[in-house]
Order: structure tokens, then sequence, then C-alpha cells
């Protein structure tokens, strides 16, 4: 649920799982989609005391049944029904690999997927596939030469060289597609990584050179040579990451919004000849773009311009290897594994083979392998009642919109402008993505993966000086996921996350609205939250508030990001509430919405009490039982430097402590923990 782009048990319980995974057969595929219901009585913790800790109440028994898989990270509803969906797409994979008489459709994903399984052939090709790019690499004697390969090095090859480019919606007007040049460069998952001195991060950065070198000497290069392009890397990488923008910083629009022309571009960074750049990325005459960060095209030139060839070709050698690791032969991708799964986020041990070529199949192939997904999994009658549950939260919507003591009428007029704008795109797209132009065969991985990559950058690319094309999606339908994109002015919910235990036909409105409804109104809320805000009905960035209305948000939020701030991760490290507060201030709105649409769906209906809960009881285990979750530290830590959702239990304690409506069902009295004070609510 991200705005754009978008979650301890007992010794003798673990004990008693690992003897019996010991026997267990291994899993097989999915016939159909297993159920649970959405709101789950053996997921509760009744021995907690719901106003002092609602989300071990409604998440603790929930926390003690389901351990953390070994080849994840995390475990959570929302990550367990992803991997449901995967274990039921293997099935149709393995169907499509082998049915005859195929549809174009089938060929694609069941060829892509045969290819990824086939490990043996994987594994006889070695680097074998890279080869020819490494030698180009090597054969690099002058700067000049370094420069001329970056732009078929960015158009032909799929890795993270020095910087990113692109197209996107001018965020000025968003009715018009423009190049973005972003700042990049970086293996580690943040720059923070780069700056932090804590011992932590030293001893991260130092597995990370291990890891590099251990990459590089897979190819055949010395321990010295490995050693050197090690150094190189990082002190390059490094340098790049002091001048990018941190996460918080590139949640205001303005800080990446920099129009200049290409000859301005070109004496930032005058290394590069930019005109030849764009062409040879398919877009040649481009004039004017966006360089989001500045600073980091002046101190890219500067590594450019400093750094001696020797040191370029290391980090651009590294760099092309661990972007194609994770398709090469077996040590290639053990090693990647090692270092970004477990290292990094505490993954145990490699997830079977069939899940990441599932992965691999809906990244690449997602409208294809989609096609498959929504005709055996989506009724009509979940269709319908999720649409008209959007619609009557966005009437609430309106009504607190109109209702606000603190918002002049000038100000109003332009968020119901925008809300009203609002496109609901429920389900799958309107229009499948053609596929016709992308070759997928049955043997080859790594050219598959090759001309998937290229076809994506292509599309990406032919979006220039067309239309925007409003019905496209940024998330494929078996994602588990939800998403609000200011530019499009629209909220994305894929057929994945309107499943049980999200979205239960067989289940009541109470569980269902404070499930799936919350979640409905938490995307909504981010058109209206502290980055959401500042985009008009049009989806352009534009600032529609009265300074004192501006000032009246930004005073509720702060209350917000207080709150947060004070709970922790993980060790002693805190929520960074001004990277969550977008998504916090969501959850908040999201649930007060599904609550009043709640409220007016069964307005004179009697409901009746079920498993000892009154229906406002319902609502909010519902509500909370999506967020159920358990997380190794090591992703915690990641999580509190990257992630811009807080962790599940604050998500849910933060919420319902700032509702009274919550209080009273529970008859939670003020000093209790879930009465927090003042009140915190923007929407
Ligand atoms: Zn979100």
């Amino acid at each position: 649920m991200s705005n754009q782009s978008s979650l301890a048990f007992a010794i003798a319980l673990v004990s008693c799982t690992l003897s019996l995974a010991a026997q267990a057969p291994a899993p097989q595929p999915l016939k159909a989609m297993p159920y649970s219901p959405s709101l789950d009585v053996t997921s509760l913790d009744r021995t907690a005391d719901p106003c002092q800790n609602f989300y071990k109440f409604t998440c603790g028994g929930w926390e003690k049944n389901n351990p953390i898989p070994a080849d994840q990270a995390a475990w959570s509803v929302y990550a367990k029904l992803a991997n449901d969906n995967q274990q039921f797409l293997w099935g149709v994979l393995e169907e499509d690999a082998k049915l005859t008489n195929r549809t174009p459709v089938q060929q694609k994903v069941g060829d892509y997927f045969a290819a990824c399984m086939n490990t043996a052939a994987i594994d006889a090709l070695g680097y074998q596939p890279v080869l020819s790019e490494l030698g180009k690499i090597d054969a690099l004697k002058t700067r000049a030469e370094v420069f001329a390969v970056l732009p078929s090095l960015h158009h032909e090859f799929p890795g993270n060289f020095f910087f990113g480019s692109g197209t996107g919606q001018d965020s000025i007007d968003s009715s018009t597609v423009i190049v973005e040049l972003v700042a990049g460069g970086l293996g580690l998952p943040d720059r923070d990584y780069y700056t932090k001195t804590d011992e932590q991060s030293v001893k991260i950065r130092e597995q990370y050179a291990a890891y590099i070198q251990q990459v590089l000497s897979l190819t055949g290069e010395s321990a010295e040579q490995a050693k050197a392009d090690s150094d190189a890397t990082l002190r390059i990488e490094t340098a790049l990451a002091q001048a990018s923008l941190t996460r918080v910083e590139r949640r205001d629009p303005h800080k990446t919004y920099h129009m200049e022309t290409v000859q301005e571009l070109s004496n930032l960074t005058p290394s590069i000849d930019w005109p030849h750049y764009f062409e040879v990325q398919g877009a040649p005459g481009v004039t004017r773009l966006n360089v989001t960060q500045p600073d980091f095209m002046k101190a890219l030139e500067t590594e450019l311009a400093t750094e001696d060839v020797a040191a370029l070709r290391g980090y651009l050698r590294f760099h092309l290897v661990t972007a194609a690791a994770p398709y090469l032969a077996q040590p290639f991708d053990q090693a990647n594994f090692d270092f970004f799964a477990k290292t990094l986020r505490g993954v145990q041990s490699m997830p079977p083979r069939w899940k990441t070529c599932t992965r691999a199949v809906d990244r690449n192939l997602g409208e294809a392998l989609g096609q498959e997904f929504v005709r055996r999994t989506f009724t009509a009658d979940t269709k319908a009642k999720t649409q008209l549950m959007t619609e009557q939260i966005e009437t609430a919507m309106q009504h607190e919109i109109e209702n606000l003591d603190w918002m002049s009428p000038a100000t109003k007029a332009e968020a119901l402008r925008k809300l009203h704008a609002i496109r609901n795109k429920i389900g799958y797209p309107a229009t499948w993505r053609d596929y016709s132009a992308l070759d997928v065969k049955p043997d080859g991985y790594f050219g598959d993966v090759l001309r998937a990559a290229r076809f994506e950058d292509a599309r990406q690319w032919h979006k220039l000086g067309k239309p925007v094309d409003l019905t496209e999606w940024g998330m494929t339908p078996p994602t588990v996921n939800a998403y609000f994109n200011s530019q499009m002015n629209d909220i994305n919910f894929p057929v994945g996350v309107l499943q049980p235990p999200l979205y239960d036909p067989k289940e009541d409105d109470a569980p269902n609205y404070g499930n799936t409804g919350a979640t409905i109104g938490h995307e909504l809320t981010h058109a209206f939250d502290d980055e959401g805000r500042k985009f008009d009905a049009k989806g352009n960035l534009r600032d529609w508030w009265t300074p004192e209305d501006a000032k009246g948000f930004e005073d509720r939020i702060s209350c917000v990001r207080s709150q947060y701030a004070n709970y922790v991760i993980v060790d002693d490290i805190h929520i960074n509430s001004k990277l969550t507060s977008g998504e916090d201030v969501a959850d908040i709105g999201g649930t007060l919405l599904a609550y009043i649409a709640w409220k007016k769906q069964t307005e004179g209906q009697t409901l009746a009490e079920a498993d000892g809960f009154t229906p406002d009881q319902r609502f909010f285990v519902g509500m909370a039982q999506w967020a159920c979750e358990n997380q190794r530290p090591e992703n915690e830590r990641v999580s509190a430097i990257t992630n811009p959702h807080s962790p599940g239990f604050a998500r849910i304690n933060g919420v319902v402590s700032n509702m009274p409506e919550f209080q009273k069902a529970f008859g939670c009295k003020a000093g209790q923990a879930m009465v927090h004070a003042p009140t915190c609510r923007v929407w």
C-alpha cells in the first residue's frame, strides 16, 4: 500500500513445528485457493487487554501459529496470501508449459516458466551469458571509451550503472510524458547505508565488500584484482550516496522537479554525450527533461572525471555481474542470495525454484499471467461489492471534507473537485498489455530475461510524445497490495488483494468493511496525505491550499508524526515518522472512512453479536487482522531505513488509539494505552 510508486513465539511450539516440517511432504501446486475467514478467532490472543495492546489481542494467536518460513524475511497475512497466489499459479504455469494448442498468452508464460525451471541448463552455462558484455568492459582503455559504452549499457542491460533514466508524467502537467533522470548507482538498499557510522552499518559495508569480491572472483578475477575493484566500487558508491537525497527529502515532489535543457544537463555532467545518450535509448531529439537530482549529477561528473579508468571498469564489472547473478549458474545466484537476503534480511534458505520462477513470470509477463489468474479467481459478485464499497467510502470522504471545521470553503471546493476526479480501478486492466513483440523461448533463460528487460525499457521510452494511458496499471493482477497514484489521480485494487482473508464473500459486512474497506479508505486518503495533497484534480503539482489551511493540515500531521515517533521498530530504532507519515495518515483516515461507510451501509439493520463480539468490535477486529505479522530483526533494520510503512503493531495501535469509536466499542478509558491524547486526526 504505497503512495505510488503503492507489512516470538514459545520455544516448545518452534521445536514442534521444526520436527513436523522435517517430515512434511514437499509442497505441491494448489488446485484451488485455500480459504481462511476475514475475522479469524484462532488468530486472537484473548489474554491480552484490547485497550492496552489491540494488535496483540487480535494478532497474538496468529503470531504464535505462523512462524516465519525459512525462505522469508517476514511473514504476514498479506505475505501468506501472496504465497498462496504463487502456489496456485505454479500449477497453472506447469500446465501452460506442457499444453499443446496453447494460446499466445499460455505459450509466453509457460515457456518463460519452463526456461527458468531448467536449472541444469542454467548451471551448465556458468557465467557465459555475460561473457561478451564483460569483454566489452575489459576492453575499455580510456576515459572516453568508458563514457562511450554507457548509453548502450543502459539500453541493453539491466543494471544499476551510475544513474537511472526513463520516462514519467510531468509533475506540473501530468498529461505530458517527459524524460527523467534519477539518482542511482548504489548496490545497497539506500544511500543511508553509506553514510551511517554505527557498528551495524560499518559491518554491513564490510560484508558488502566481501560479496563484491566473491562475485567478481567467480568471474575469474584474482583476489588482488577483486579487492581493488571492491574498493573502487565502494568509493564511487559512497560519493554518489552522499550526493543523493534522503528518502524523506524525496517525499517532497518539489525537491525532485528540475526541468532543464539538455544543454544545461551537459553543463552538469559534460562527460556524457547526452544527445547521443537519448538517441541510443530510442528517444532522439530530446530537448528538455526533469533532472530530478542536479547535485547528484554534479557528483557523478566528479566521479567520472577523477576516478581512474581501472576503477570505473571495476565498478561497471561488478554492477553487470550483480544484476545478472540471479539468472546465472548456482554459485552466482547463491552468492547474491547470501548477501541480499540472508545477511541483509535474515532469510535462512533460498526459496524453492518454483517460487522464484513464478515470481519471475509475474514480474516480467504480469498481465499475461494475470489473465490466467483473473479468470480462475475473480467473481462478478466480488467486483460489484468492492466497487460499491469504494463509492460509499468516497461519499464518506465527501461528507468529512464538507464538515471539516478547520478548512476554508475555497480549499474545500478544490479538495472536493479532486475527490470527484479520482478514478477507481478495481480488479484488473480494461485492456491487457500486448506482449506479442516479446519473444519467449522454452530454452535459454538468460535470453528471455534480457528480452523481457528490453521489452519493458522500450515500452517506457515509447510513451514519449503520446497521450498518457489512463488505463495502465502499476501492479499486476495477482499482487496482494493496492496503490494510489498522485499524477494519474487513481486508486488501484488488484484481484490479488480482493480475496479471503482480506475481502471475504462468506463473511458479513463488519469485518469486510473493517479490512478491505479500510484499505480502500487508505488509498483514497493518500490523495490527501502530506505528499498527495500537493497534487490537484488533474494530477498536477499545484498548491491549491490557502496558507491558513496548509498550516491547519501541517499542525494536524505533526500530531501524527509525534505519536508514531514513539514506537520502537527493533533494538533502539524508533519509527522515522517523517518517512512514514503519509502511510500513517492514510491508515488513520482510511479506517475512519470505512467505519462511516459501514455504519451507513448497515443503517436500520439489527446486527447480531458473534464469537462474543458486538458488531462494532467485529469491525475493528476484522480491520486489525489484515496486519498480523512476524518479522526477522534483520528485516526490521532494513525496513527502519527503507519502508515508508510503520510496522504492523504500530499501524493498528496507532490507528485505534485515535478513534473514540474504537474506545467506545471496547470500553477503553483515558490513561489506557489505546487512548491517545491528544487525538490525532487529519481527515
Ligand atoms: Zn499506502
